[in-house]
């Protein structure tokens, strides 16, 4: 959540850090700010509500040619989105930014006598500390070092003083920060992606670490002051993978090229001719893989759901796995219990969640081996797992998750099968996986291409509704519950999913004319079964749009009949039809897709 830069060099700071700012904005987007460093003692804070677009205003109006200064896009925690509560937040000299929670802010505030709190943040609390600790004699680094030594809690920090201008402060626990280097400047973000047109070399740098960040080179210190040796590292970020490329949200871009991404995923990997799976990065030996008897996988929101969907697929492929599926923001704080051969997966589209990354470093605690299904290369929880399969889907910059969702489930399925190959099971029992996961991305070409029309036209057609309940069975239901996510994200349309069964238990109550159903129907066994369900809504006057890869008679409102190849699969195309119906509701309701109210990318707070 929330984004920051900071860059201190021999160009201008000021576009350097609204353009970085641009960059992150998906990261949150209540309101923005900078402050940048000048000639006598002097700094130019500017802060507006909002989107960074505001902040360009004032930018225009107040421009200086400081080479020196720190960033922020805020996703509110603590106060209201205003400008008062806007970073950078100031106290005597120092000025900061920060992205996390200080958990005993309460407490420090206490004893923070001297200073007049001017915002409802606990980031002011932080830089009031900060300031307290800095009297004539020290250094800045060392008043940061020895504030945060009292602060309990998550933070991604920068901080700069008038008093020493040739230096910004930067430090990490539980938020990402990345330092660009070159030659003669120092580019610090919270994401790549703010660094890319700048340099490709970076320092990740890890909880617990401090850095002095100067033009001419970085130094790394621990808690205890002991320097630290940098590791600088190519990072690689695609300048096209983040432009919209002509279309008129990344979220329909993003929707778009999940062919071209799943490819990304598959490639490699799939071996068709041989009907194997080989993924490099698991750390595991085939006799370690043979040993696995539990699968437990953790995520959250749509990562959640495709470790969901995945916990289907995984138990048809291999037979006695037993596999359960956490949230991690609940996992985290329960008493949970791992069989014995467990093997965690740990998915995250950004590698950063901060209640996933809470799991990961419980379970690696208790000697259980990790792996990640991330799409962020280099992040914190692809660093820190044992080993694991990148998704390879390219940056995510709309905040509804889309393309990730896919990815993530197809490596799931591949790490199935490789399992499966493992305890010796037949190349027959898992050809087919391999021949559809060869397929997918053609069919979800084929699905987006032939029906994108007709899902705008029917997306209008429900685009008034206020409430949505999405249901379906065994491999839709969490189709079903990530379908609803999508329209709720976007649309602002209260939506819920449910197992297609589980309607007559509580929720058919609900069926009103302020509802519509969408309902997911697979060709397949239990095809009679989810029409019953799909009927006894129908009884109660509810407007279904139904969703299939059947041709036989189904009585809805709206029926979208897709014609796939897939049969075991066929789940994530339906998906992907769900996402483009969740998009054209969002657009025709008027809604900011890209950026929807509340929510932030990357989630890195609790
Ligand atoms: N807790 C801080 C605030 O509310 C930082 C939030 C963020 O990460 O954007 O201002």
């Amino acid at each position: 959540m929330c984004g920051i830069v900071g860059y201190i060099g021999e160009r201008g700071a000021q576009g350097v850090l609204t353009s970085g700012l641009r960059r992150l904005e998906y990261r949150g987007y209540d309101s923005a700010g900078i402050v940048t460093l000048g000639a006598n003692n002097q700094a130019t804070l500017l802060r507006a509500e909002g989107k960074v677009s505001e902040l360009d205003k004032l930018v225009l109006s107040h421009e200086n040619k400081d080479t020196v200064g720190i960033g922020h896009t805020r996703w509110a925690t603590h106060g209201e989105p205003s400008e008062t509560n806007a970073h950078p937040h100031k106290a005597g000299d120092i000025y900061l930014v920060h992205n996390g929670i200080i958990e005993n802010y309460k407490e420090l505030k206490a004893e923070l006598k001297n200073h007049s709190f001017e915002s409802q943040t606990d980031t002011e609390v932080l830089v009031a500390l900060v300031d307290s600790l800095y009297d004539k004699e020290t250094l800045l680094v060392d008043a940061v070092t020895q504030a945060l030594k009292l602060v309990v809690g998550t933070y991604g920090i920068a901080v700069v003083s008038t008093r020493e201008p040739d230096v910004i402060i930067v430090a990490r626990m539980g938020s990402p920060l990345i330092i660009g280097v070159n030659d003669d400047e120092t580019i610090i973000a919270s994401d790549a992606s703010a660094l890319v047109g700048h340099t490709d070399q970076a320092i990740y740098l890890n909880d617990g670490e401090i850095a002095v960040c100067r033009r001419d080179g970085v130094e790394l210190q621990d808690m205890s002051a002991q320097p630290i040796s940098t590791r600088v590292e190519t990072i690689e970020v695609d300048m096209q993978a983040i432009q919209k490329q002509g279309y008129d949200h990344f979220l329909l871009k993003e929707i778009s090229e999940q062919p071209v991404t799943l490819r990304s995923t598959l490639s490699g990997r799939v071996n068709v001719e041989d009907k194997l799976i080989k993924l490099g990065g698991l750390n595991l030996n085939t006799e370690e893989l043979r040993g696995i008897e539990h699968v437990t996988i953790i995520g959250c929101g749509t990562a959640y759901y495709a470790g969901l969907l995945s916990s289907y697929y995984l138990e048809q492929l291999v037979d006695g796995l037993t596999i359960d599926v956490a949230t991690a923001s609940e996992l985290r704080y329960r008493s949970f219990h791992l069989p014995k051969n467990t093997v965690a997966l740990v998915v995250s589209q950004s590698g950063e969640t901060a209640d996933t990354l809470a799991c990961l470093r419980e379970i690696k605690r208790r000697g259980v081996k990790t792996l990640g299904i991330i799409n962020a290369v280099g992040s914190t929880i692809a660093r820190e797992v044992d080993g694991g399969v990148y998704v390879h889907a390219g940056p995510e910059i709309s905040v509804a998750s889309t393309k990730a969702f896919t990815s993530q489930v197809a490596a799931m399925i591949m790490f199935g099968i490789q399992i499966a190959q493992a305890k010796g099971v037949g190349v027959q029992d898992t050809s087919s996986y391999i021949e559809e996961l060869d397929q997918l991305p053609n069919e979800i070409e084929a699905v987006i291409a032939n029906y994108k029309e007709q899902i705008s036209a029917i997306a209008k057609r429900y685009a008034h509704y206020d409430h949505a309940l999405y249901f379906g069975r065994d491999t839709l239901f969490p189709v079903a519950l990530e379908g609803a996510l999508k329209l709720k994200e976007i649309s602002y349309i209260q939506a819920e999913g449910y197992a297609a069964g589980e309607l007559k238990h509580g929720p058919i109550a609900l069926v009103d004319d302020t509802f519509f159903e969408v309902a997911l129907l697979l060709d397949n066994w239990l095809f009679d079964k989810s029409l019953s369900a799909l009927s006894e809504v129908n009884a109660r006057g509810g407007h279904v749009f139904a969703i299939t890869n059947s041709k036989k008679e189904i009585d809805a409102e709206e029926t979208l009949r897709i014609d796939t190849k897939l049969d075991l699969l066929a789940p994530i195309v339906i998906n992907v039809v769900q996402q483009l119906f969740a998009y054209y509701v969002a657009v025709a309701r008027g809604n900011d897709v890209d950026q929807p109210r509340n929510l932030a990318k990357s989630v890195t707070v609790e």
